[in-house]
């Protein structure tokens, strides 16, 4: 084993989220850009290689937001018709500068659950794994998947200038079981690993009512049964309770959101091990700087409708035993900021490890990634972070405040 070994990080606490435990003083042997073994630093060290010391640190897997939007500028709180007054190649390149700035937080993954643009988040997604550009490991949508005028749709817009849209603004607008089928093929096809159907109506989106359901069940269904002919989940943005139900029984991976879930809809997750989603922070910030930006009188009413909502349904299914993966919505507000949602979990029901599983072991297999990231074991990439703080014992809060980052063996922050 030795002989492979590149590099070893020493960690004074690794926090072990398969065993949901703590470990004190380990060395991880690093094998190029993956874990090789974790092993008591007593056990001896090879010599002659270059060591990391994190023996002051507590360290944990790299964390996964399971729910990001890296492509574009942040949401303007009146809806997405401006989306018209720019380009795709701004979008995208503004989706750099927020790859970087959500990989320095400490997020070495993130699942993208769609742009506008379509397409835009693979080309992101590409250029970062041929190291063009720095940022996270992305599991991407491609698209939305939505009905005309639904919550993925471009809405907004006076009536005569509907039909004039670029195709990629609307490219996953379908109207029935066919074309959701079709659609699904050509995300595929562009290269998308996930597909993200709009289930309901959108906070966000102009004249969409998020408690309102979109898609009828055959239709979500059509979506999961296409998407798994390639062995890929589907990801439902659902606030409503009917539209929930809908999604759970159709056979989604997972409920966005869930705002407006009753107890109904949380006992269908937790029987169906179908995941939960929850960006329970982001309502503070829409209701802070909507009303200090002037935001659409819209979507701060319907975000004040989801908020608490949405935080008293996510205690009640972490009581259930609803599978919880970290989401946070960010592209809402800002990527630097993407921790900000982790003493929110615990402030809503969870331990401060359960919150950490969440954001890295949870998420890993809400992906279906769980043999590649997730928690530091042998054989996963070497994606680490680090603080100074324990974050079990700050409620997570430490990890707000990342000192240290490694994405693939590389130091991103030190
Ligand atoms: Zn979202």
């Amino acid at each position: 084993m030795s002989s492979d070994v590149t590099t070893v990080v020493i960690a004074g606490h690794l926090i072990d989220v398969d065993a949901g435990q703590v470990l004190v003083n380990q060395a991880i042997h690093l094998s190029g850009d993956r874990i090789l073994a974790v092993a008591p630093v007593s056990d001896g060290i090879p010599e002659g290689l270059p060591v990391i010391d994190l023996s002051d640190s507590y360290v944990t897997p790299g964390l996964i937001d399971a729910h990001a939007h890296l492509i574009g500028e942040l949401d303007t709180g009146h809806g997405y018709a401006g989306l018209v007054t720019t380009t795709a190649a701004r979008e995208t390149l503004v989706g750099v500068r927020n790859a970087a700035a959500t990989v320095r937080a400490g997020f070495t993954t993130v699942r993208d659950v769609g742009s506008f643009r379509a397409f835009t988040d693979i080309a992101l997604r590409d250029a970062i794994s041929n190291g063009w550009v720095l940022g996270p490991r992305m599991l991407c949508a491609g698209a939305f998947i939505t009905v005309p005028s639904g919550g993925g749709d471009i809405t907004g817009l006076a009536i005569d200038v509907d039909g004039g849209l670029p195709r990629e603004l609307r490219f996953g607008v379908v109207k029935n079981v066919d074309e959701v089928r079709d659609a699904v093929r050509r995300i595929l096809h562009g290269g998308a690993e996930l597909i993200k159907v709009i289930a309901t109506g959108a906070v966000l989106t102009e004249g969409t009512t998020p408690g309102a359901p979109e898609f009828n069940e055959a239709e979500i269904r059509a979506a999961v049964e296409e998407a798994a002919l390639y062995g890929v989940h589907v990801a439902a943005h659902a606030h409503g309770a009917e539209g929930i139900k809908r999604a759970v029984r159709a056979g989604v991976r997972s409920i966005e959101h869930g705002s407006l879930m009753d107890d109904e809809s949380i006992a269908m997750m937790a029987d169906t091990g179908t995941y939960l989603v929850a960006d329970i922070y982001c309502g503070d910030y829409i209701e802070e700087t909507g009303r200090r930006d002037g935001w659409s009188e819209n979507v701060l009413r319907k975000n004040q409708e989801t908020t608490d909502a949405q935080r008293e349904g996510f205690t009640k299914a972490v009581a259930a035993g609803v599978r919880i993966a970290y989401g946070t919505d960010t592209g809402v507000y800002p990527h630097a900021d993407v921790a900000l949602q982790l003493p929110y979990m615990v402030r809503h029901g969870m331990t401060p490890m359960q919150g950490l599983q969440a954001a890295t072991s949870v998420a890993a297999e809400c992906m279906g990634w769980q043999d590649r990231v997730g928690s530091i074991a042998a054989g996963k990439y070497a994606d680490l972070v680090a603080v100074a703080a324990d974050p079990l014992a700050t409620n997570l809060e430490s990890l707000t405040k990342v000192s240290f980052v490694m994405k693939g063996g590389a130091v991103v922050v030190s």
